[in-house]
């Protein structure tokens, strides 16, 4: 039997490909093009243990497209690359692809489009301390490596669910971030509404880009707003497009599982509204997260992000703010917060519009006005930001039945 050292193969790939791409970032050209040969040999290497002859395919093809780059890192005199390029930054045709940027669907540019690098940190979101810990957990678990004696295979899809504008994109980009991976970023509404007839082949696709990047890194794929796709089924408008999205998402789901690849792609699909979710999904998604409105504590650490982070000074106690935003959604704060600057800069350059009239170079040389926040500034933003807390108190009520019986 074939001894399976697929994964210090792959440790061994992902330190050489680091390696390559930090010696190209720095212009040592010489460098980072052996680099890129070891790397072709491991990644040759490691298409052995791919477990469909497809995926040997890829790696071994990865495998040539490095030697072809080494190549031409060593004998054209090409500008050094500053940083790894991008699915969403295709180099010119003349030129040799840069390694892991070629995309296998021929979707690129839609494709490009939902590709983020989050920069969100796990300190710009505040409170939620447990969920975080949970999350971290999570995928931990999945990712860690297991002593050959236990099988254990950890979750590595997560379903995040909760009221809307609570961070549950926010937790996503930072567990993407926080992996240095490539963040899929998908909305379903806008998937549905942008590329209609093309959402399935989009999907795909995405899946197809998100597997060929976890080749040598992690990939997180994110789907807000899944619910939208199964609460078509129910009713009898002609919903097939979203049914077929829907069943091209459980699908490729099923396949990364299959192939063992969720490894290396977690996928994270969101919701507000996980009473509509049917087994279908429920099944897939078995590490359910609850995120819930923030408690004070939350606020507080929100508002400070908000208000004092950005550099505001407060004539107002925070602790007040905290106090008269119960039942907020972080969202709702983040809306509070940039009310009352508006309030407060407009008070203090009232003469923009004037200024604006006489041309841009005036514009330009004038330098914004500000002043601490007042009181006066958050009653009028309180005023201005209504929340509906009966609706929200309902929600809570579904959310906590929906935890007991799941
Ligand atoms: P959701 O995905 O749950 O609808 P988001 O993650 O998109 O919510 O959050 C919406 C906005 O609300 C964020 O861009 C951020 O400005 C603010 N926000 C929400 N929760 C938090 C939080 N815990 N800490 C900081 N900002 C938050």
């Amino acid at each position: 039997m074939k001894l399976d050292l697929s994964g210090p193969v792959r440790a061994a790939l992902d330190t050489a490909l680091g390696n390559a791409r930090t010696q190209e970032s720095s212009g040592n050209n010489a460098e980072a093009a052996n680099a890129y040969i070891k790397a072709a040999g491991l990644m040759e290497n490691y298409a052995a243990y791919a477990l469909t002859r497809a995926d040997q395919e890829r790696r071994r093809e990865k495998s040539i497209h490095y030697l072809d780059y080494a190549r031409a890192l060593r004998n054209e005199n090409r500008r050094p690359i500053t940083s790894r390029p991008m699915i969403s930054q295709p180099p010119p045709r003349a030129e040799v692809a840069a390694p892991e940027c070629e995309t296998s669907g021929s979707l690129p540019q839609e494709i490009a489009a939902l590709i983020h690098r989050s920069k969100i940190t796990w300190d710009q979101i505040g409170g939620l301390e447990p969920t975080k810990r949970e999350i971290k957990f999570t995928y931990g678990l999945a990712l860690a490596q297991k002593p050959d004696s236990i099988k254990f295979a950890g979750w590595k899809r997560m379903l995040f669910y909760g009221p809307p504008g609570t961070g549950k994109t926010l937790l996503a980009a930072a567990t993407s971030n926080g992996l240095g991976a490539t963040f899929f970023n998908v909305k379903v509404s806008n998937l549905l509404s942008k590329y209609f007839g093309e959402s399935s082949k989009l999907i795909t696709a995405l899946f197809d880009a998100a597997r060929d990047e976890a080749d040598a890194g992690f990939s997180v794929v994110f789907i807000d707003e899944i619910e939208s796709l199964v609460m078509a089924r129910g009713d009898s408008s002609d919903n097939g497009a979203e049914r077929k999205v829907l069943s091209t998402i459980l699908s490729e789901l099923d396949g990364l599982a299959d192939k063992g690849e969720d490894r290396y792609v977690l996928t994270i699909a969101a919701t507000n509204a996980p009473w509509d979710l049917d087994d279908a999904v429920l099944s897939r998604f078995q590490k359910r997260i609850y995120i819930p409105l923030p408690d004070a504590g939350a606020r507080r650490a929100i508002a400070e992000i908000l208000l004092l982070r950005t550099g505001h000074q407060l004539e107002y106690p925070l602790e007040a703010v905290v106090e008269r935003s119960q039942f907020f959604s972080g969202r709702d704060l983040e809306r509070l917060a940039n009310q009352a600057v508006n309030i407060m800069v407009e008070e203090m350059n009232i003469d923009i519009p004037k200024l604006v009239d006489r041309g841009r170079d005036e514009i330009q040389n004038y330098r914004l006005r500000t002043r601490p926040l007042t009181k006066r500034d958050f009653d009028i933003a309180f005023d201005r930001i209504r929340v509906d807390v009966e609706r929200y108190k309902q929600l809570e009520l579904r959310y906590r039945a929906f935890a007991e019986s799941n």
